[in-house]
Parts: structure tokens; sequence; C-alpha cells
């Protein structure tokens, strides 16, 4: 069959890997010179198979008033004239409830774990690959006790659900945490203590991805690139996708893949469907490791500043902060001050500060915090879209998934929780 995924981010290229390996003919198209120069460029590093509990729970009620006011809030409203975003808000509060966020958790759980046995079958099949991939092990800390009994909770609630035999969570005090992670060292006293689990990976995205797209290119050389490519829009008649409209003129294949980021959501909305997807722009630096034994070891994130440290290759990555303020990738200096001067005090001699390389990127958002995957309204176009904060962690398992769909397969891993309600044919629907 062929495919074109439209977007060469790490999720479409993970898709687009599937699809080659099944055998398809598959056309990758971007508006970028190469693959994984948006969101999928300099993210965390983090592949969070187990941290995956959404940003919308009833924990963000109190905190309203600061990411509205604070300017050096972790999240920050930034109102926009824009109907897309206040609309987009409401659905995020309808969706801060206990039951939500936890049924939330729970899809996202069997979707990262499906990824992770994905991720480690591809390292033992393709021993070549090297994308800084590392079991470093994840520490996630709290600065206060009602967090830290709250993250208890959460690790109670997730023993049960996952069957995985390498999966188990500790919840540690501080002085655990500072022996388990020595260059904690300079948060000693701020820290309550944290939840570790030594099954989480790290890796670099942009590598990764291109690491991928190496292999589609090899496996055919009907397999091809439409790099410097804009997708302006979708043509469709009679409820099916017959083309796509691009800078390079009108493409046509058996079937699409829209894993669009962000602009899924406008090429979407001028074919008639509504996805509820936002950027939050978050900010990432990534300087040269100085001082080893000041790095963390352990992939670490600071829970209340929502900051993630990783190691990969000899750098230190630093990510964190989510801007509701529109679709600029501009990088601010107040924003980016803040993320400096976090790690700074965290791990002051880890790292060459004054080297860092600063990047900013546009996470594609739904309210819920879960992607929407699978059929669309549309016959012949798939969706693969809005993995907001867990894109890297979860392009495996949602593009083999898609690429079963397509190859008229049962998903190997189930998809309810993901899809869009109703099937092929029914256009106008639309999905939180
Ligand atoms: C600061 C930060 C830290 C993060 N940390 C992590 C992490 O640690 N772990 C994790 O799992 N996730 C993380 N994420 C989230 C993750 O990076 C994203 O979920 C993921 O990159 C989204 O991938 P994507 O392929 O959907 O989108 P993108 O990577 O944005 O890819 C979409 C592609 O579509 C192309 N495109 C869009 N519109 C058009 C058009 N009209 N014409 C042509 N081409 C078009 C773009 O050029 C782009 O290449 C982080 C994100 C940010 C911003």
């Amino acid at each position: 069959m062929k495919v074109i995924v439209l977007g060469a981010g790490v999720v479409g290229i993970a898709t687009a890997y599937y699809l080659a390996r099944d055998g398809h003919q598959v056309s990758l198209v971007d508006r970028n010179q190469g693959a994984a120069l948006e969101a999928s460029y300099a993210n965390g590093g983090q592949l969070s198979y187990s941290y995956v509990a959404p940003l919308a729970d009833p924990a963000v009620w109190p905190k309203l008033v600061p990411w509205l006011l604070s300017p050096s809030s972790p999240v920050r409203f930034r109102p926009q004239l824009d109907a897309r975003q206040w609309r987009w808000c409401l659905q995020f509060l309808a969706a801060c409830r206990s039951l939500r966020s936890a049924e939330t958790t729970r899809h996202l759980l069997r979707l990262g774990h499906a990824s992770r046995r994905l991720m480690h079958q591809l390292l033992a099949d393709d021993p070549a690959l090297d994308f800084a991939h590392a079991n470093s092990g994840k520490l996630v800390v709290y600065r206060d006790a009602a967090a830290l009994e709250s993250a208890r909770r959460q690790v109670d609630f997730q023993q049960r659900l996952v069957r995985d035999d390498d999966y188990r969570q500790e919840v540690l005090d501080s002085a655990a945490c500072m022996a388990i992670e020595p260059a904690l060292d300079r948060l000693r006293g701020e820290i309550v203590g944290g939840v570790h689990t030594a099954s989480e990976d790290t890796a670099d995205c942009y590598r990764f991805s291109v690491d991928l797209l190496d292999r589609i290119r090899a496996a055919s050389p009907e397999n091809r690139c439409f790099f410097a490519t804009s997708i302006n829009g979708l043509s469709v008649r009679q409820g099916e996708v017959v083309g796509v409209e691009t800078s390079a003129g009108r493409l046509e294949a058996d079937a699409y893949v829209l894993a669009a980021g962000c602009d899924s959501e406008r090429l979407a909305r001028r074919a008639g469907l509504s996805l509820p997807i936002y950027p939050l722009k978050g900010y990432s630096l990534t300087a040269p490791i100085s001082d080893p034994k000041a790095a963390p070891t352990l992939s670490v994130t600071d829970f209340q500043r929502k900051i993630v440290y990783a190691r990969l290759a000899g750098r230190l990555r630093v990510a964190g902060i989510a801007d509701i303020g529109g679709y600029d990738c501009s990088i601010a200096p107040r924003r980016l001050a803040t993320l400096l001067g976090e790690a700074r005090g965290a791990f002051p001699g880890a790292a060459n500060y004054e080297q860092a390389e600063a990047w900013a990127g546009l996470r594609p958002a739904t309210p819920s915090g879960r992607p929407i995957l699978g059929h669309s309204p549309y016959r012949k176009l798939w969706l693969n879209v809005g993995h907001g904060a867990l894109g890297f962690t979860l392009s495996l398992a949602s593009g083999r998934a898609l690429a079963d769909l397509i190859g008229g397969q049962s998903p190997f891993v189930a998809l309810d929780g993901f899809t869009l309600p109703g099937g092929p044919g029914k256009a106008g629907a639309s999905a939180c």
C-alpha cells in the first residue's frame, strides 16, 4: 500500500518506520529541511513510560492564580485573542477531575509500557542504532510533604495497573534520594523525598528520529522524503481523503497519516474536522558536562518546578516550562533565565552553562493529556496526534498501532481511550 505520512517529527517517523517494515511504500512530507526539527528536536529526553499522569488533575485548582500572575511559574497562561485557546483551557479545566485523571493515567500507562517493550525490542534487533539511549532510571523529587504523600498514593494506584516484571516504584525519604543520586547534594534540606523507578530510560529524540529515518530509506528505494515541502491542505471528496495539497504539488496515496504536531489542528480544521490540540510551549538547554560527579546519573525530575534533567552522551539536558500562549516559538529571555537559574541552583558545578544551547518547542497537547490515535471521520485518513509532553515516550507504540490498523490488523495494544468516537464516514466528530 502507498502511504503518505504528514509530518516528520518523532511521531510521524515512528509510524513511517513500522509501515516501511511492514512492506508499505511510505512518503514523509515535512516543511523543514530534515526530520525532527520542531517539537521533537531538543525535548527532555525522557522515556517516561511510568510517569504519565496528566497535567489535568485536581491539584491544578490551587495553582491557577500563580499560573496567571507569577512570571517565574513553571506553567503560565498568556491570554490570546484566539477562541481555540479559551476553548482548550475550558476543556482542560473540565478534565481536572480525579476520575478523569485516573482514567487517563490508566490508558497512558498501557501505551507507555507497550512503547517500552517496543523500544527494547528495537534496540535488541538493531544494535547499530546510536541515539544516546540509557537505562538511567528516574528519580522524581518532591519539595513538600503533601506532594510526596500524593505521589505515594499514585505509586500504589499504578502498582495495581502495571503488569511488567521489571516495573517497581519505590518511595524514598530525603536521605535515600541523596544516597542514590549524590549529585542532588545542593538540594539537601529542600527535598523531602522522591519516587524512584529503575526501569525508566533516557535518549536523544532527534538522533533517534534521524536513525529511524535512515532505516526507512534503507528499507526500500521507493520510500521517499519530501522535505522543505509545506502541506497546505487535505483534499476531501465524499467523505474520503483523495490527496494532499503541498508546495511540491498534489500528492496521492492509498492512506494518509496526520502526524503534524501542533499544526495538525489547523490542517484538520480546514478539512472540517475539529481536533482539540493547542501548543504548550516549553524550553530546554543543553550544556556540556564539566564535572561528571556533580551531574546527575539518574534522570531527575524536580516535581514542583516541573523541570527534568537528563544526561545525554556527555551533555546535560535541562527541560521544562509550559506556557499556554499561542504558536510563537521564539525564546523569551526571562523564561530561559528561569530554567537556567533552576539548573545552576540544583546542579551548580555540573555543566558549562555559559555554553548551553537554548531551544523552545511546542508540545501538541490535548486538554486531557491523551493523544488521538486511529481512524478519522474520513476514509483513508488516520490520526497520530496530540501527544503533548509524552510524544517521544509514546512514539513507538502509537506508530506500531497505526501501522497495524492501516495494514488491516487489530492494533497490538488496545486503543480505547484514544480513538475518536464513531468511525470512518462520521465527519464532524470531535474529541478531547
Ligand atoms: C520542552 C519540551 C520537553 C519535552 N520533553 C519530553 C520528554 O522528555 N519526553 C517525551 O516523551 N516528550 C517530551 N516532550 C514532548 C515531545 O517532544 C512531543 O510530544 C513530540 O516531539 C511531538 O512529536 P510530533 O511528531 O507529534 O510533533 P513535531 O515533532 O512537532 O512534528 C510535527 C512535524 O510536522 C511538520 N509539519 C507541521 N505542519 C506542517 C505543514 N503544514 N507542512 C509541512 N510540515 C508540517 C513539522 O515541520 C514537524 O516536523 C517535550 C516537549 C517540549 C517542548
